[in-house]
């Protein structure tokens, strides 16, 4: 759409709005929103709203710590799950200074930075999530745990799948709110499910994933689950993934494609594939930020390990769908749905394009199994790991200016601090694990 203030106005008034809130998206990619009633919307479309910075983590310095919430007027949604009377609607807001000028280290605006600098390549990325989620049991008190019943698998039906009524009221609820949804299933794991909705330009889909999370764990606790997003909740079983699919489109036209090539990829695919594979290790700190995040990269869960691409095989960093012609794209496999998906896309996007203006190769593809291999043959073939932890992920982004200053410096330096601070903090855990292998030998 293209929304002005006055359509706003309307459309609330007709659908009898009464309460907007104004959400935004943190550093560490947590929804924040602050509430207006519908007296104030006037005030808030003039972009007067304004918020205490230095309250939320990981933003701004105190000196200037008055931010103010421009909301994107095409962001208008309602929540369906809300009553019908005095409706409550949302904005997705840009935060930016006193003066008007954009803060830095909001993570939308570092995507419409790379966005625009696309753009004025002449390429628009159309950026498909697939995201992965569990659906677990709350105790007495109400709070999360990850107790489930269910033994559900993949693409099992009820009753077996306990979560089927929960899914299919968030696949409805996010119809709703404007969603294509394309697919909707149980995952491999117990009480693990995917829905896959339509791609979009990037800033759309960062936006819709925020949606989408809020969606699907409101709806779940309506049905008295809860719905986490944390990558890899237990042991033993796969982990939750958030596959993206990439492609570029100049003129409106998708420009991965090329039936001339052995793989059907033009050479913008090509070094767009290089790009991302040179940044790739700093990259990862972005698209896997948690400590939990690395406890999905290890073998036998349908999980990348190595950095490799492929059009034959199915677990490689990076697949490439049999689909062609227009919907010729890459499917990239590490990230995963801690990720802030607007510091995600910006990475990628930016890398991509990297690899455009320098035309990147990237390696061979490999289509063997990584696995069987020797570390000499590995090593031969110049096959690396993915970052192992978060530490070395932290240590990579330390080393990549180039990612360095698409998020820039101060957004760069925090999220350095903060994930280092995380890390060690984990690290002086003692586990459950060390208990019960050390407890009663040493
Ligand atoms: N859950 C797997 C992951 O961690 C993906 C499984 C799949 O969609 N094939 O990435
Ligand atoms: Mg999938
Ligand atoms: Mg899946
Ligand atoms: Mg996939």
């Amino acid at each position: 759409y293209n929304y002005t203030k006055k359509d706003i106005l309307n459309m609330a008034e007709e659908e009898d709005v009464g309460f907007i809130r104004l959400q935004f998206t943190d550093i560490y990619g947590t929804m924040k929103n602050m509430a207006v009633t519908m007296n104030q919307l006037k005030k808030a479309l003039d972009n007067k709203c304004m918020f205490d910075g230095s309250s939320i983590e990981g933003f701004s310095r105190t000196e200037e710590s008055d931010m103010y919430l421009y909301p994107d007027l095409d962001t208008f949604a309602i929540f369906p799950w809300r009553p019908q009377q005095g409706k409550v609607a949302r904005f997705i807001c840009d935060v930016r200074r006193p003066d008007g000028t954009p803060y830095e280290s909001d993570p939308r605006y570092v995507l419409k930075k790379v966005v625009r600098e696309a753009a004025e390549m002449g390429y628009t990325m159309n950026a498909g999530p697939e995201c992965e989620f569990f659906l677990f049991h709350t105790n007495d008190d109400g709070l999360p745990t990850t107790i489930t019943h269910e033994q559900g698998s993949y693409f099992d039906v009820g009753p077996l799948d306990f979560g089927e009524n929960a899914r299919r009221d968030m696949v409805l609820t996010l119809e709703d709110m404007g969603f294509e949804i394309e697919t909707s299933h149980h995952e491999i794991a117990p009480a693990q499910h995917e829905i896959d909705f339509r791609y979009d330009e990037a800033l759309a889909t960062a936006d819709n994933i925020m949606t989408f999370k809020m969606v699907v764990k409101t709806i779940a606790k309506r049905h008295g689950l809860h719905a986490t997003f944390m990558p890899k909740p237990k042991i033993e079983v796969n982990g939750s993934g958030m596959h993206i699919n990439l492609s570029l489109a100049k003129d409106g036209k998708n420009i991965f494609q090329d039936s001339t090539d052995q793989n059907g990829l033009s050479r913008e695919a090509y070094y767009f594939m290089g790009g991302l594979m040179k940044h790739m290790k700093a990259i990862t700190c972005i698209t896997n930020p948690t400590v939990n995040s690395y406890k999905r990269f290890v073998p036998g869960y349908e999980a990348p390990v190595y950095m490799t691409w492929s059009a034959k095989t199915r677990e490689p960093l990076i697949r490439i769908p049999s689909m062609r012609g227009d919907g010729t794209r890459i499917e990239l496999r590490s990230p995963d749905p801690s990720a802030n998906p607007y510091l995600a896309l910006a990475v990628l996007l930016a890398a991509g394009m990297d690899g455009i203006k320098n035309e990147i190769m990237p390696p061979e593809s490999v289509d063997a199994d990584v696995q069987s291999m020797t570390d000499e043959e590995k090593k031969r073939l110049n096959i690396e790991a993915l970052p192992k932890n978060l530490m070395e992920a932290v240590s990579e982004l330390e080393k990549d200016t180039f990612i360095q200053d698409v998020l820039g410096a101060d957004l760069t330096a925090k999220l350095i601090e903060t994930h280092k601070n995380e890390y060690h903090e984990y690290c002086m855990q003692v586990t459950e694990w060390e208990i019960n292998n050390y407890l009663h030998k040493l």
